[in-house]
């Protein structure tokens, strides 16, 4: 088959002048009955690297896909281009007897070039019998990682196919294609397919014009995709949520602050499923959110920004979902909250899982821990995840992301690095990068003791560091190929031969701290951490700061007590103006705004009206109420007197969660007279010396106030204790 062939079949079929990337070559190896290994990412154009040979060839081509959807979908794609119904075809279980028949009669008069199967259909022995029978071109097995437990998306049914195939034809060039393989998932897929003579082809999985953003999760995640949806108004996007339950809220949310977004989940009838979709693709809404349900084959060139309310269950899926925003190559911003508990909720659904598969859902977790958490290029991190180099300094999209514009400060760590890499020779290379980093810093556990390292010289040489800090450069040893991963053992780390070199001749290696997450969620949620995004109008910020300094004096009373801080910071970047819009700012309910609120927003309507500010267009996240209910329960139900665990346990709480719920209700404004309770747990002199040291601290913290009575109350007794205090002084 000639090039000009291939280029007028091109033209001719898809109406296209050129091939996409590596297609030609690809479709040139198919040509030849070679088998074929193609690695793409998503929208890269894999389907017409089999569907074209299939046009040229003798015969029929058998297409398996997991995807029922996107068969018809490609089916209906291939009858568009030609004269002929039957020029492609969908084997499935929705066919009828007629129907099948008609299949299967087109295919033998040779009618057919395309057959597409889902696994489960190939395995029946009728259809084995008939497709021995018929001239076969090729098998093509699209979304291939389905055949290994190490893809995010392993299918058991997809283990079968090489004797399925076997069966049909014993000489049958087998395709495979798939847009995400770690290396370990492209061993397993050449392997199952007993493919290893493959010709294969990977395309570069870097996506230049993609910006990645991690900012923490906090409570306020609602107000932060608002704005962040605000900001970008007119601008298609997605919103991806774990569940179905969140997806309803938020797009009720969306909707109720004027932002056009619709759900989508499965859990929707396909009416509304279809509708929603088509509303998104014809613009007439701007915002899905959606469960993963949504996105496979949604092909809108245009989508703007894609959100993660939570952060996927692995780099792939990431990588999947990351992937659907800027396919034009044009903006493709990618913000993903994360929080270490969302993490912790990944890992109780796995729970029930076998053991195997838990292991293999634990170490994929973790990568996507060690993405968030570091502060090295972002796409370099996912590119080394997929067996990619890239060199930020030089490569395409390099700075295009959160780590890369906002750099955190390095430091020399060349005798760190020499260290750990010690460590892991002479712990002989058999522990995984939790166990290193207890061995450096000392923690004996009981494999460590069955080890008997921790009767090693090196045991805990590496204390004066902190876990976080072994951890964050392990990480970045690994990414810099001084060490690897093992697959097989579920994450043993083992040196290379560049870590072994390294251990010859040290070099320098500049390391970068990872972000912590944690640090502000010590002991209370109304102080959620700063979002990367900027807390707003420092200008203004500064001199909210100094008038609650001076109400504060006025009234004898600590600034704290007045707003917190995350209430100023809301109010510099929303500049409410009226006493209504101050309720609706962070942590300022009706009461407190009414109570301290007039002076501020006559000091903000002044600053707005002196620096010409175009205030954000009604920017007040209005809430839905889906969540009023819980704190009405516990309002009613301590002003019952109620027993404090009683009314916790009634609405399925932990205490802590539930001592948040009654600070966010102090905190912003709400009285909540819980002396009754109080009096049982603490003394009348414990009180008074309470009281006494929060009218005079400096913050209400929690950690400096254990740490000024060094354990003599304990950190529930604090809480509550400062609940009442917020409660009797603020309101
Ligand atoms: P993948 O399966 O790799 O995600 P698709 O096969 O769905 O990608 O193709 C993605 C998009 O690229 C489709 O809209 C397709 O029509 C388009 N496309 C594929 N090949 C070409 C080409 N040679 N020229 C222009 N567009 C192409
Ligand atoms: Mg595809």
């Amino acid at each position: 088959m000639s090039e000009i062939d291939l280029y007028a079949s091109l033209k001719n079929y898809f109406g296209f002048t050129q091939f996409k990337g590596l297609q030609e070559e690809v479709i040139s190896s198919i040509i030849q009955d070679k088998n074929t290994f193609v690695i793409m990412p998503t929208g890269g154009g894999k389907s017409l690297c089999y569907q074209l040979p299939a046009l040229i060839k003798d015969g029929t081509a058998i297409v398996v896909s997991p995807l029922i959807a996107l068969m018809k979908n490609q089916v209906d794609a291939l009858r568009a281009h030609s004269a002929k119904e039957g020029i492609a075809h969908v084997l499935n279980s929705s066919l009828n007897k007629t129907e099948i028949k008609q299949v299967k009669s087109d295919i033998r008069d040779g009618i057919t070039k395309l057959l597409y199967v889902a696994p489960e259909s190939l395995t029946k022995e009728e259809n084995v019998e008939f497709l021995n029978s018929v001239t076969i071109s090729f098998v093509a097995i699209d979304e291939a990682h389905c055949i290994s437990e190490w893809g995010h998306d392993f299918r058991p049914e997809y283990r079968n196919l090489r004797k399925i195939i076997k069966r049909i034809g014993e000489n049958i060039p087998i395709i495979g294609l798939t847009a995400t393989a770690t290396p370990k998932v492209q061993e397993d897929i050449l392997k199952n397919l007993g493919i290893q003579d493959a010709n294969t082809f990977k395309a570069s999985f870097n996506r230049p014009n993609l910006y990645y953003e991690i900012r923490p999760k906090t409570k306020n995640v609602d107000s932060d995709i608002i704005r962040f949806v605000k900001q970008n108004e007119g601008k298609s996007g997605i919103i991806y949520c774990l569940s179905r339950k969140r997806v309803e809220e938020l797009a009720q949310t969306l909707q109720v602050n004027g932002l056009k977004a619709v759900p989508y989940h499965a859990g929707l009838d396909a009416k509304t499923r279809v509708k929603h979709q088509d509303m998104f693709l014809m613009e007439d809404a701007d915002v899905v959110v959606a469960t993963i349900a949504f996105g496979m084959g949604i092909d809108k060139p245009d989508v703007r920004f894609v959100v993660h309310n939570d952060i996927p269950k692995s780099i792939e899926s990431y990588y999947q979902e990351t992937g659907r925003a800027g396919r034009d190559g044009g903006e493709g911003h990618c913000l993903a909250f994360y929080s270490y508990k969302d993490i912790e909720k990944l890992e109780k659904f796995m729970s029930g899982k076998p053991v195997a598969e838990q292991e293999i859902g634990h170490a994929l977790l973790q990568e996507v821990v060690a993405f968030a958490e570091t502060s090295m290029s972002r796409r370099k991190f996912i590119l080394h995840y997929f067996g990619e180099e890239f060199d930020n300094e030089t490569g395409d999209g390099g700075d295009m992301d959160d780590n890369m514009r906002h750099p955190k400060k390095k430091h020399e760590a060349q005798n760190e690095v020499a260290t750990l890499l010690d460590v892991i020779k002479r712990t002989n290379q058999q522990y995984k990068a939790k166990e290193v980093v207890n061995v450096l810093v000392g923690n004996v556990n009981a494999l460590i003791k069955s080890h008997r390292t921790d009767s090693q010289d090196f045991f805990g040489i590496g204390k004066s560091y902190t876990p976080e800090h072994w951890m964050a450069l392990l990480r970045q040893v690994l990414v810099a190929g001084y060490l690897r991963k093992d697959i097989e053992t579920y994450g043993v780390i083992k040196l290379t031969d560049d870590g072994e070199a390294f251990m010859q001749n040290p070099k320098s290696f500049m390391m970068t701290e990872d972000h912590s997450y944690k640090e502000a969620n010590d002991d209370s949620i109304i102080t959620p951490q700063k979002s990367s995004g900027g807390a707003g109008d420092e200008k203004l910020f500064a001199l909210l700061k100094s008038q609650r300094k001076k109400v504060a004096d006025s009234l004898s009373l600590p600034p704290f007590v007045i707003f917190q801080d995350p209430s100023l910071e809301d109010m510099a970047l929303k500049y409410p103006v009226t006493l209504e819009e101050l309720s609706n700012v962070h942590g300022v309910g009706e009461g407190k705004a009414k109570k301290y609120g007039s002076t501020f927003v006559d000091l903000i309507s002044k600053y707005v009206e002196e620096n010409d500010i175009v205030r954000p267009d009604d920017f007040v996240v209005k809430s839905t109420g889906l969540n009023s209910g819980l704190k009405l329960y516990i309002i009613q139900s301590v002003d019952r007197k109620l027993s404090l665990n009683d009314i916790a346990d009634a609405k399925g709480l932990e205490m802590p969660d539930f001592i948040k719920e009654m600070e966010a209700i102090v905190y912003s404004g709400t009285k909540l007279n819980i002396d009754y309770w109080i009096d049982e747990i603490l003394d009348e002199d414990q009180q008074e010396e309470l009281y006494d040291y929060f009218l005079e601290a400096e913050t209400d913290k929690i950690n400096e106030a254990m740490e000024e009575f060094e354990g003599d109350y304990d950190d529930e007794e604090l809480r509550l204790y400062r609940i009442k205090f917020i409660s009797e002084v603020a309101n």
